[in-house]
Parts: structure tokens; sequence; C-alpha cells
């Protein structure tokens, strides 16, 4: 690896600056993309599993249904056989005392066919209640198929974009020796992926601090490889032209610097 001066090393850094923009960029679209299909599989999983429940719950509820059911059975039996046992009796006291028992029969009947109706309701209600959700779970599911599916293309293109961007940063970095590289990610990850900046107005154009006018210098006459003494980030300057071609950087300071440094 031939050795870099400064000037080569900051182009490179911006470089690698411009590509890992980019890979963050694809990255967060990709991110956010996986994150919605996995956020709408959370919600569907819920209300699959809500509506398990609730068809658990149904199914107690018919049970007990037939439960109840088979009771009011029961007690209309009894009362036919209290009506049969009435047209056999001829003492009066006894008569007294099985229409007594066919009184309590009815009313029994009567409560549990009361009983019997309101389950009957709570169940047909609860019934539609289920086969509602279920519809709406269903679109819900066939709409989070068609989006992954739809999305399925457009992640594996991003897939490939990554790759290739990551290919054409390998090339780059291994230009630059590892401790740079090394320098660079440190400024890169404690800096919100913002490692390398321009002086504007000099200023750092990550934090506003004021550059002094000796980096100014250094980064001009490309001297020396420049961090802001401030937030680590490195440091480079556009160069602008003037009229007769000369570089122009800056305010009146920086120009003042760049004399300085001819
Ligand atoms: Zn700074």
């Amino acid at each position: 690896m031939a050795t870099l001066n400064p000037r080569q090393i900051i182009d490179v850094l911006r470089k690698l600056q411009a590509i890992d923009d980019e890979i963050r960029d694809v990255r967060e679209t990709r991110n956010g993309m996986v994150s919605n299909l996995e956020k709408l599989e959370t919600v569907l999983e819920m209300r699959e599993g809500q509506l398990g429940e609730m068809r658990e719950k149904l199914s107690e509820a018919e049970s007990w249904h037939r439960k109840k059911t088979a009771e009011l059975e029961d007690e209309r039996e009894k009362l036919n056989r209290a009506k049969a046992k009435l047209n056999t009796v001829t003492r009066s006291k006894e008569y007294v005392a099985v229409n007594r028992e066919l009184d309590n029969v009815r009313k029994n009947i009567q409560n549990r066919e009361d009983e019997v109706e309101k389950l009957t309701l709570a169940i047909e209600d609860f019934r539609n209640t289920i086969e509602r959700e279920d519809e709406k779970v269903k679109d819900l599911r066939a709409a989070a198929e068609a989006e992954a599916a739809n999305n399925r293309g457009a992640l594996d293109e991003m897939d490939g974009k990554i790759g290739e961007v990551e290919k054409r940063r390998n090339e780059i970095a291994a230009g630059v020796e590892r401790n740079i590289l090394r320098r660079y990610k440190k400024v890169f990850d404690a800096r919100d992926g913002v490692g390398v900046v321009a002086v504007v107005d000099d200023s750092c154009g990550g934090c506003n601090m004021v550059v002094q006018p000796r980096f100014i210098e250094a980064i001009l006459r490309g001297s020396s490889l420049v961090q802001c003494p401030f937030c680590s980030r490195f440091l480079y300057m556009d160069t602008v032209m003037d009229e007769d071609g000369n570089p122009v950087i800056g305010s009146p300071a920086t120009v003042a610097a760049a004399a300085a440094a001819e």
C-alpha cells in the first residue's frame, strides 16, 4: 500500500463517508420496511390468538347450553310423570300434594326455559362477533401477505444494493492505513454516523465550533490530517476558484490563511 499524504487520506475518508451515508439510507429504508412487516405480523398473531380464545369460550358456552337443555328436558319429563300421576290419584289429600309438585315443576321449567333462552341469545351474539372478527383477521392476513410479497422484490434489491456498495467501500478502504480507518470508525460511531465534515465559515460543519486559523492552514496546505478539537470529526475544505482561477475558501480570515499558506 502506497503511503498517502493527508490530502489523499481526507479524500478517501470523504469517499467512505459518502458511501456510508448511502449504505445507511438503504439500510434505514430496508429496516423500516422489515419492521413494518414485523409489526403487522405481531398484530395479526395477537388477533389470531384472541380469536382462538374466543372460540374456546364459545365451545364452553355451547357445552353449558347442552347441559342446561338436557336439564330442561328432565324437568319436562318430570312434569309429564306428575300429570300422569294426577290422573290416577283418588284421594284429595294426595291430589293436593301432586298438584303442588306440578306447580313447582312448572315454575322450575319456566326458570330453566328463561335461562336457556338467554344463553341461546348470548351464544348467537358471540358467534356473530367471532365471525366478524374472523373476517377482519382474514382480510388483515391477506393484506399482510400481499404487502410481504410486494416488499420481497424491493428487499432483495436493497440487499443487492447494500452488498454492491459494501464491496465498493472495501475497495476504497483497502487504500488507506488501518489505524486511520479505525480512527474514522471511532468518530463515525461516536458522532451519529458523521465522521467527516467541511469547514463552513471557519467553523466545524459538525459541531459549529470555530476552527483555529492554524488548523485551517494545515487543511489548506494539506500538511496534516486535521480533526476538530471539539468533536473529533475529520475536517476538509472545498476549494472555490475566483475569477482569476485562484483558490478562494471561506471568509477573509480563511483567505488570509490560504495566502499565508502559499
Ligand atoms: Zn467539530
